[in-house]
């Protein structure tokens, strides 16, 4: 793509005027993702990232597996459930060994198309925009915080919209991939979203999600104390299943679904840990208090390491039963591109 596809003074966004989509949901009585109304109530628990006392109900469809939070903050009221620490572990994560982090998803894009135009939603600072530069790509982000955006900006040179992704003026069939990774799971509305991602899309183009599988093993065995839930921040909780439905149904043809090797055990067991030490009597510093990992963790870590935990987890996720999936599909009526086969996980 050889020009911009936004207008300098498009990317903030314009003042709402009306209702949109990405409104909190009121239906408890209807899948988001397939419409079924076999809802069965699947657990409470609450926000244990900033150890706060309040209690969310999650809903799970029996038809599709979905799961998803009954009664989520409304979007005025997230702000105080995103707090700086939450942005800072965030940036922070996405930053550092850059390598580690991004390398794999640089390389499955490397694969599927060798330049072009390529939004990444919910881009932070721009970590994985930062792989992407130089070459044939023409870079483009969306963030909510200003001030990210700005850095994503200067850090990789991309357009970066601010604000909400479905207010995004991007014309459609203006890219020939879309990413998002740690996004879908935060996304109030999943299907209009994933809509919106269609159109935007040139024909043949490449949509790639990374997010928690809540039909993980780790999920499954460490119920309300897996971090991967983290409410209320995360309303849609997807397993593969309602997934591939929520994509499929709209027109996506699926390349590849995976659970590349990673876990969340580590922080699930000190959830753990702050409950136990909360029964003693003890007020446990939450996890958004603490600065790098203490010994006492540390020392956790290590002997995870050295029980069947963390190998058990590399068969779980070699088995596609891991704890965080990646999703590559692509718009339909591509006249050059041919699927690829299966991505491997990195072990
Ligand atoms: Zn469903």
């Amino acid at each position: 793509m050889g020009q911009s596809v936004l207008n300098p003074e498009e990317l903030v966004a314009a003042p709402k005027e009306e209702a949109h989509d990405h409104e909190s949901p009121k239906n408890t009585s209807k899948c988001l993702i397939c419409n079924g109304s076999q809802i069965t109530h699947f657990m409470t628990a609450p926000d244990r990232y900033h150890w706060r006392p309040e209690e969310y109900r999650l809903l799970r469809c029996s038809t599709c597996s979905h799961v998803w939070l009954a009664n989520p903050p409304k979007p005025e009221e997230m702000g105080i459930h995103y707090s700086q620490e939450y942005h800072r572990a965030i940036m922070a994560s996405g930053e550092e060994s850059v390598e580690d982090r991004w390398g794999r998803q640089r390389d499955v894009v490397a694969r599927l198309k060798k330049g072009g135009a390529i939004l990444d939603i919910g881009c932070s600072s721009g970590a994985f925009l930062g792989m992407m530069k130089g070459g044939s790509w023409k870079l483009y982000g969306i963030d909510m915080e200003a001030s990210t955006a700005a850095k994503a900006k200067a850090a990789t040179g991309a357009e970066v919209f601010v604000g909400e992704a479905l207010d995004a003026p991007f014309p459609a069939e203006s890219f020939d991939v879309i990413t998002g990774f740690d996004l879908l799971e935060h996304v109030y509305q999943p299907r209009p979203f994933l809509a919106k991602v269609l159109e935007w899309l040139k024909p043949g183009g490449i949509f790639y999600a990374g997010l928690p599988n809540i039909d993980s093993w780790e999920a499954r065995a460490l119920g309300t104390y897996w971090y991967g839930l983290e409410l209320p921040r995360h309303i849609s909780h997807f397993s593969p299943a309602s997934l591939r439905h929520a994509l499929n149904s709209l027109g996506f043809q699926e390349i590849s679904l995976t659970t590349p090797y990673t876990t969340y055990i580590e922080d699930s067991v000190s959830y753990l840990c702050s409950r136990a030490i909360e029964r003693i009597g003890i007020e446990p510093i939450p996890m958004s208090k603490r600065g790098p990992r203490s010994i006492p963790m540390r020392l956790v870590r290590k002997a995870l390491q050295l029980s069947l935990a963390i190998p058990f987890t590399k068969i779980a996720c070699a088995a596609g039963a891991g704890p965080s999936m990646e999703a590559v599909f692509r718009k339909n009526g591509s006249p050059r591109n041919k699927a690829t086969g299966v991505l491997g996980g990195k072990a």
